[in-house]
């Protein structure tokens, strides 16, 4: 079932998101080589708890952690540990909190110390995937030109979209209808309308699209490293806002 949200339901998604954006914020800071990603999650949590909300991923079909931390060729859902981060890798930090009994949802990817050039490009190429995706998120436009938007910039960039995971609607419940590819048609599937809430999130693969799933790691099938990058968004009549994003990034 698609939710609308009105003006006041949408301020306490705005109040949760950027709640989540301080926390991430800090999280994505503490992030250096030889710091584990069980630190990182541990951060997530205190930092959740502390501003009164709670991390929805905790227990959510028995995730065991607060932060989702994919590293390299992970392409989401990595569940912290105790291996200290390594110099050159990417990693993806997914995390979700609830406040008064509504969601927000936002990952990034960053660079553990230097990276390779290609490495960057990815997280960049990425990054940009979803403003593309953002630039469409017009009432009256449809599903499919989110999809058509984060495709075509990232296929022309040399990168591949990966097809077996998507973005959603968030509201009450973290995840909601519509689902939200990231591959599709333009002026095809459901029209977007003022009020709807979506997590948009790329995840896009240096190397081919198919992916391997185990238990919750998924992984790039052919190795190749991967990036993710999320935010929750609200449809309005007008420009869409970042509820994750207290300003709006400039665009490239
Ligand atoms: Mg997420
Ligand atoms: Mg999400």
């Amino acid at each position: 079932m698609i939710t609308l949200k009105n003006p006041q339901q949408a301020a306490k998604m705005r109040e949760a998101g950027h709640l989540l954006e301080e926390v991430l914020t800090a999280v994505c800071a503490a992030v250096e080589p030889s710091v584990t990603t069980r630190h990182l999650d541990q951060l997530a949590e205190r930092l959740i708890r502390k501003a009164g909300a709670k991390p929805s991923f905790l227990g959510y079909q028995g995730f065991p952690a607060s932060l989702c931390t994919s590293v390299d060729n992970v392409v989401v859902h990595g569940i912290p540990n105790d291996h200290p981060l390594r110099e050159g890798s990417l990693i993806g930090l997914d995390c979700g909190l609830v406040l008064d009994g509504w969601q927000a949802d936002m990952a990034r990817t960053v660079a553990v110390g230097a990276i390779a050039p290609e490495a960057r490009r990815l997280m960049e190429v990425t990054e940009q995937c979803f403003f593309e995706a953002l630039a469409v998120c017009r009432a009256g436009n449809r599903l499919g030109d989110i999809g058509h938007a984060v495709q075509a910039y990232a296929e022309a960039q040399g990168f591949s979209v990966v097809r077996d995971l998507c973005g959603h609607g968030i509201g009450r419940a973290m995840h909601e209808d519509p689902e939200v590819s990231n591959f599709g048609e333009p002026g095809h599937g459901m029209r977007l309308r003022a009020g709807m809430t979506l997590a948009i999130e790329p995840m896009i693969n240096a190397g081919g699209y198919a992916v391997h799933m185990d238990g919750w790691d998924v992984t790039t099938q052919d190795g190749s490293l991967s990036a993710h990058y999320e935010n929750t968004v609200l449809i309005t009549a007008e420009e869409p806002e970042i509820l994750t994003m207290r300003t709006m990034r400039a665009r490239g």
